[in-house]
């Protein structure tokens, strides 16, 4: 079996209940046990072996002894004045940092966690790319993301949005595991359907998630129409084209059934014309879809504007005339830490940079 490993060891709380089976196994151990130690891990989200009471002291350390248990630890958190929304920053256990967001909505709460340390991606306008990745995040340090804010707000998380610094589309395998871990009916068993996965857009990998029938949603951060445009805000326009990236949406509906999402960043008089949204028309007509415009979230290391009110109004309009299923992503947490991926770069020490770019 390969499995999940740090340093040699095993991360238990990456396995499905199926692996942990027969890991406990191997180990001469009762599989009941193992089912016991993953309601521990993934219902009653302890934070120790220790806790897990009904389980032997003598199967408890030799578990502490064969095994990574993934926790992160809380180094800062930060509330909005304005609309509850909290920021996480989180340590992972060799030192590296990655942050969350829990928002209150009135139709239940939603976590938005990161899928990788960093981003090689390179979108022009997001800061969670400006050092380069530094390394993928375990299918467990994933789930305690959510873990970890469930049990510090003593609430249940109803939904979860995968659009945290990182491409999750770049680290597919545990992506995927994490999907089938978030949804496991012996774990949080938080419902498919409340469950956005958020891309730049890596083709194949969008036909290989759409194949998995899950129930998920598919945000793809379109950005620009035309491949031109697109290059200028996105290096990763430059492998795969709008005409393919359409394409595996509506591959993705036709394996799912389940509506595309289209994010589509308004950048004052980049992206945001009469023109830009005829053209966006043209593309999500055929397709059975929902915009979700973001005003873009300056950064202080680019030069981006947010498109002026009454420009993004008369945008939205424009979709609207078309009867295409428009939003407008109003920011949460305007006074905590700007643009997604700041308050982890606000801790990071200078020349912590990685591999960039695809
Ligand atoms: N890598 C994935 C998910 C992370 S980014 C993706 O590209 O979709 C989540 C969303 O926020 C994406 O649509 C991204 O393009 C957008 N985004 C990043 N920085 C932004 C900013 N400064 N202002 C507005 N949107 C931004």
């Amino acid at each position: 079996m390969d499995l999940y490993k740090v340093n040699g060891k095993i991360d238990i709380k990456s396995l499905s209940l199926e692996e942990l089976k027969q890991e406990f196994e191997e180990m001469g151990e009762k599989s009941f046990r193992a089912g016991q130690m993953y309601q521990w891990m993934h219902q009653k989200l302890v934070r120790s072996f220790e806790e897990m009471t009904n389980l032997s002291k003598e199967l408890r350390e030799k578990c502490r002894q064969t095994y990574v248990y993934t926790v992160l630890e809380p180094v800062r958190i930060q509330e909005s004045k304005l609309d509850g929304t909290r920021k996480y920053l989180f340590r992972l256990a060799d030192g590296h940092l990655v942050e969350s967001v829990w928002m209150k909505y009135k139709h239940g709460n939603s976590v938005c966690i990161s899928s990788q340390v960093g981003c090689r991606m390179g979108c022009k306008f997001c800061a969670s790319t400006l050092d380069g990745l530094a390394r993928n995040l375990l299918p467990s340090e994933m789930l305690d993301q959510i873990y970890a804010i469930s049990v510090h707000t003593g609430e249940r998380v109803s939904n979860v949005v995968v659009m945290g610094t990182g491409e999750p589309m770049d680290n597919y395998d545990n992506l995927l595991q994490f999907l089938r871990l978030l949804t496991d009916e012996s774990g949080l068993h938080i419902s498919a359907r409340n469950v956005t996965v958020s891309t730049c857009g890596i083709v194949p990998n969008m036909r290989k998630l759409a194949k998995e029938h899950l129930q998920i949603t598919l945000a793809l951060s379109l950005h620009a129409t035309t491949d031109e445009k697109r290059k200028k805000l996105m290096p990763i326009a430059n492998k795969y084209t709008i005409a393919e990236l359409m394409e595996a949406c509506r591959f993705y509906f036709e394996q799912t059934g389940r509506r595309i999402t289209f994010e589509y960043s308004l950048v004052g008089g980049v992206n945001d014309t009469k023109e830009d949204a005829e053209e966006l028309i043209a593309l999500a007509a055929p397709l059975n879809c929902h915009i979700n415009l973001i005003p873009v979230n300056p950064i202080k290391e680019r030069d981006f504007i947010q498109s002026e009110e009454k420009q993004i109004q008369r945008f939205r309009n424009r979709l609207e005339k078309e009867k295409i299923n428009v939003t407008i992503r109003r920011e949460m947490g305007r006074d905590i830490d700007g643009a997604c991926g700041q308050l982890r770069r606000s801790f990071m020490t200078p020349g912590e940079s990685r591999q960039q770019e695809v």
